[in-house]
């Protein structure tokens, strides 16, 4: 039988991807939404979580799809009623927000699931095979789009909490920790932010690798265009590419595998088998690299940003 599911936040990625992904998933029914905006046809819709979790405790899992920024109250507060939480990226705002909804899933014997979407494109799992019996020389991150083609109008995106660059950036760094056969850290970084905002628009990162790679990333959300979302790495027997966010990849040149876009299906599978053993799949290396680019960041202040 499928299991309910109350989705929260009727936004973009909601819209985008988690309604058709549960929709086309059997082991879900989407059995509510909560919104303070918007309502679903044919679906029990509700303004506030507390409401929901008051009226509908058949319901044993929420899927919160809203900003970084509320995400730790909607969860805490679910998981205090004993409901299993799968959390957007990032899992929140900051490492210790994360630190304790994993405390509280434990305490209540629920399911947290932190998705990483980008970690579950088909080209990672090939990747990471491919890399595993390679020793790695270099590994690059280009991760260029245009804010306001992606996100229009959000502001959330610039202030505390809502990360700026490192938004999309973190999906870069989610798929570079699953595919590394080791772990890297932040040694460097500059953070461009524009003379108005809160969070940066632009960053340059630098890792100290343990055996000796040279990896960085290069994070812009100015460009019109062509979009770039790679990572190159080079490596002892010839070169790997992960292009398009890991939809693509190719080596020495020639592409290997090309695959249509799975990450959300992909997401709400590994959801449902998780929910089976009030399993905790909450891997924070994506956000701790965030997390020390904003500490070991130089910061440098670039013209000021309007959507
Ligand atoms: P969004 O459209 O700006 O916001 C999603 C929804 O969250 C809003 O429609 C609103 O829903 C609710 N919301 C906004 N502020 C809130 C607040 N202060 N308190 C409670 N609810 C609030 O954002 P989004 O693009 O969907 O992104 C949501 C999350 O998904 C972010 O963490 C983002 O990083 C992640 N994500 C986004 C994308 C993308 O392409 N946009 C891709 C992957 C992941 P209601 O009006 O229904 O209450």
């Amino acid at each position: 039988m499928a299991r309910k599911v109350a989705l929260v936040g009727i936004g973009k990625i909601a819209r985008d991807q988690h309604l058709p992904a549960i929709a086309a998933n059997p082991d879900w029914e989407l059995a509510a939404v909560v919104s303070r905006n918007a309502s679903l046809e044919d679906v029990d819709s509700f303004t506030t979580l507390e409401e929901l979790l008051e009226k509908r405790p058949d319901i044993d899992t929420i899927s919160l799809a809203i900003p970084p920024q509320p995400r730790f109250d909607y969860a805490a507060a679910a998981l205090a009623a004993g409901r299993h939480v799968m959390l957007e990226k990032p899992p929140g705002q900051s490492l210790a927000e994360c630190h304790a909804l994993e405390a509280a899933a434990r305490e209540h014997g629920c399911t947290l699931f932190a998705t990483w979407h980008s970690r579950y494109a088909d080209c990672v799992p090939d990747a990471k095979a491919w890399l595993k019996e390679r020793r790695i020389k270099r590994l690059v991150i280009t991760w260029k789009e245009d804010v306001r083609k992606w996100h229009p109008g959000q502001d959330w995106i610039f202030e505390p909490g809502g990360l700026g660059v490192f938004d999309p950036g973190i999906n870069a760094l989610s798929i570079m920790t699953e595919i590394l056969p080791h772990a890297v850290h932040v040694s460097a970084a500059t953070l461009e932010f524009p003379a108005n905002r809160d969070t940066p628009i632009a960053a340059q990162l630098t890792f100290t690798d343990p055996t000796g790679a040279e990896v960085s990333a290069d994070f812009d959300w100015l460009q019109e265009g062509p979009q770039t979302w790679d990572i190159d790495v080079e490596t002892d027997e010839g070169t790997l590419k992960l292009a398009n966010g890991g939809a693509v990849m190719s080596v020495n040149g020639s592409v290997v595998k090309q695959a249509s876009d799975h990450e959300y299906a992909n997401l709400y599978k590994r959801m449902a088998e998780l929910v089976q053993n009030c399993g905790i799949d909450m891997d924070l290396s994506p956000m701790t690299h965030v997390a020390d680019a904003f500490t070991l960041g130089r910061r440098k202040t670039v013209a000021a940003f309007e959507f």
